[in-house]
This record gives C-alpha cells, sequence and structure tokens, in this order.
C-alpha cells in the first residue's frame, strides 16, 4: 500500500508523539504497581488496620474505608440513627440491605450453634452495662427477666424487613466485624489488589499471600499475657479470616470476680467454663466471626465436639483455662505453637 505525503506526514506528526505518549503512560502505569499502603483507624469501637499492596492501592484502602465507616453507621447499637437503633425501637424496621443480610447470616449461625450464638442478647448485654461501660452486676430478678427475651428464633427478615418480638432487642457485635472484613476484602479485590491484610481489633482477614509470596502470619494472643503482644501461637494464612474470641477482649471485675463481654444466651450470665479463648479460621469471616463467639459459650468439648460435625466450614485453635492448646487437623500444619504441643483434635 502506498501512502499519500500528507498521510505519512499525519503519521509522523501526529500519530507517532500519540504512540510514544501512550506507551510512557504504560510505562507509568508499570512503574505505579504494587504500592503498599496501609491505614489505620478506629470504628466499631476498635482499632483497625488495612494493608493493601497493588496498583491503586491507595484508592482500594480509602474504598474499604467509607465501606467500614457506612457499617459502622448501620449496625452500631450505640448510634440512635442506626438500623439496628431503629429495630430495637420500633421492633420492625426497613433496613439497608446490608443489615437485612447481617440479620439473616446472624439467625443461620444462631441455628448452626443451637443458640448458643444469639443475635437478640441485648438485653442482657445492657444490663451488665457492657453497652456503655456502667459495668454492674444486675438483680437476679432483672437479668432473667432480661434472659427470657432472647430468642434468636424470632428474629425475622422478610426482604430488608428486620423484626423482632416486642420485648427484644439485638445486637449484631457478634459478627459485625467478620462481616466487615469480609467486605473490606471484596472491595479491594474489585479494586485489583491481590494481596492484603485486614485487621480489625483483632479480627484477621487475608487476600492471597504476602508481598514476597508467603503466607501471611496471624499471632495468637496469649489470653493469661499482658498486652497483645503476648502471644501464644501464630497461623499462617492464604485467603482466610482469623478471628479470635477471648475473654480478656472486655471485662470487668467485682468483688475478686472477672465478668467477661460473652454471655451464655441460655442464663443470661457471661460464659465461664474452660475456655479462656477461641480462634476460627474460615473462608468465610462471618461465620468464623459468629462462631468464635459460640465455641466460647459452649466450652471445650462441646466446641471440639461442634468442629467435628462441621470441619468442612471451618477450623479453631481453643486454648482452655489451663492454657493447654487444641488445634483441628485441617490446620494444624499451618500452626505453631510458642508453648507446649498442642493436643490435635482429629474427625
Ligand atoms: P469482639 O467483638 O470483642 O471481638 P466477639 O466477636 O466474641 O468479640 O463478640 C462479642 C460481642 O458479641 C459482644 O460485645 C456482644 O455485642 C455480642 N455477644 C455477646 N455474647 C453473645 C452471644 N452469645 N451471641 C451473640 N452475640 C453475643
Ligand atoms: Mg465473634
Amino acid at each position: 500500500m502506498k501512502r499519500s505525503k500528507s498521510e505519512k506526514r499525519f503519521i509522523k506528526v501526529l500519530l507517532l508523539p500519540a504512540l510514544l505518549a501512550l506507551a510512557a503512560a504504560g510505562l507509568c502505569s508499570c512503574a505505579q504497581r504494587n504500592t503498599d499502603y496501609s491505614e489505620d483507624l478506629f470504628a466499631m469501637d476498635t482499632v483497625m488496620s488495612i494493608r493493601a499492596i497493588g496498583p491503586d492501592a491507595e484508592e482500594a484502602v480509602k474504598a474499604a474505608v467509607s465501606e467500614i465507616r457506612r457499617l459502622d453507621s448501620l449496625l452500631s447499637t450505640g448510634n440512635d440513627s442506626s438500623d439496628i437503633s431503629a429495630i430495637n425501637r420500633n421492633k420492625t424496621a426497613q433496613t439497608d440491605q446490608d443489615t437485612a443480610l447481617l440479620a439473616f447470616r446472624a439467625k443461620e449461625i444462631y441455628r448452626l450453634t443451637g443458640g448458643a450464638f444469639d443475635p437478640t442478647v441485648y438485653p442482657v448485654m445492657r444490663l451488665w452495662g457492657f453497652t456503655d461501660r456502667n459495668y454492674q452486676v444486675p438483680e437476679e430478678e432483672a437479668l432473667q427477666a432480661a434472659a427470657a427475651t432472647v430468642n434468636g428464633e424470632s428474629l425475622q427478615i422478610d426482604g430488608n424487613t428486620v423484626s423482632v418480638a416486642a420485648d427484644q432487642e439485638m445486637d449484631l457485635g457478634g459478627i459485625a466485624k467478620g462481616f466487615t472484613s469480609a467486605r473490606v476484602i471484596e472491595i479491594l479485590k474489585q479494586h485489583g489488589i491481590t494481596s492484603a491484610l485486614v485487621n480489625l481489633g483483632g479480627n484477621v482477614q487475608t487476600l492471597g499471600s504476602r508481598p514476597d509470596g508467603k503466607p501471611w502470619t496471624i499471632g495468637i494472643r496469649d489470653p493469661k499475657g499482658d498486652s497483645a503482644e503476648d502471644l501464644i501461637g501464630a497461623v499462617t494464612a492464604v485467603d482466610l479470616a482469623v478471628i479470635t474470641s477471648g475473654g480478656y477482649e472486655r471485662f470487668f471485675e467485682e468483688d475478686g470476680k472477672t465478668y467477661i463481654h460473652i454471655v451464655d444466651p441460655k442464663t443470661g450470665y457471661p460464659a465461664e467454663n474452660d475456655l479462656a479463648s477461641v480462634t476460627v479460621v474460615s473462608p468465610d469471616g462471618t461465620l468464623a466471626d459468629g462462631l468464635s463467639t459460640a465455641l466460647y459459650v459452649m466450652g471445650r468439648e462441646k466446641a471440639a465436639a461442634f468442629w467435628k460435625d462441621h470441619s468442612d466450614l471451618f477450623d479453631c485453635v481453643l486454648i482452655d483455662t489451663g492454657g493447654r492448646l487444641y488445634v483441628s487437623e485441617g490446620i494444624a500444619e499451618d500452626f505453631t505453637s510458642f508453648t507446649e504441643e498442642p493436643v490435635l483434635l482429629t474427625k
């Protein structure tokens, strides 16, 4: 094909510089690739941190942060304009679809755990002062009355309408952070991130592996330690949520007795058994969070039996009050104990 003079000129003067500019832009975006961006924030009553590695990591993390703030304002029991407050006030409310979705998941986990996880524990939490930090041991009669209202079966979800019974109040605090970490991972993925670590106050979820290709390592706190830096072991994880419930997270003492923020829905009393902490490992962040609370309520034997029946859904590390560790076989290879050899849970 023979080009005219003006055609050649066009290619030389306009097209070539345009092509060069495009190539340069391409190189530029290559140079931008794999920024490592982290942000810390305070939300849902806890310190959170998000670290993402990839192109546009900053934009991805900023989008995740604004979603965390949005979910916090929907789900917070302490915020009068949240969906949860509307449900607790009016017993039925038209909610955001995420609130309805989380309520649905809460009811599922309630059923799965035979009520050890119960999203209608709020009246009991309030009596103990866990909701406003005005901690107190309630009067027995008042506690029995509050405990009598707790029944996850009465929670109804119909489209985006969420309802509870006339005397009930709900609290999704036992799964909100796991749901949120799962959502954060989704958003980071949508932004092209393939490596991330999301830590919502000790509720950790990982995306892919570390930038060096090795799996992420998540420390498990020593329940008897003085601070979050005292670790009893660590688990490696790729594309998994690693969520721990422990009595040390929020508690108060009165007359030499300790009362923790996880309650047994059947009695209304803070869970008090042979467990000091429960770590649940699962690809499903919401489930992992709900199960960490539920297994803590169950105690060691029931928790281990529950794992045997549902080993397809999750793995776990149980730490009893004597400091003994129990690790389910699915993650035995990924777990390192910093103290004694753990007991292996097998099917
Ligand atoms: P954290 O939020 O401190 O990580 P958990 O995930 O175990 O700990 O959730 C504890 C929260 O869950 C409590 O603050 C309360 O809002 C709620 N909760 C307490 N006991 C139960 C229970 N048995 N079932 C469902 N939710 C519970
Ligand atoms: Mg939980």
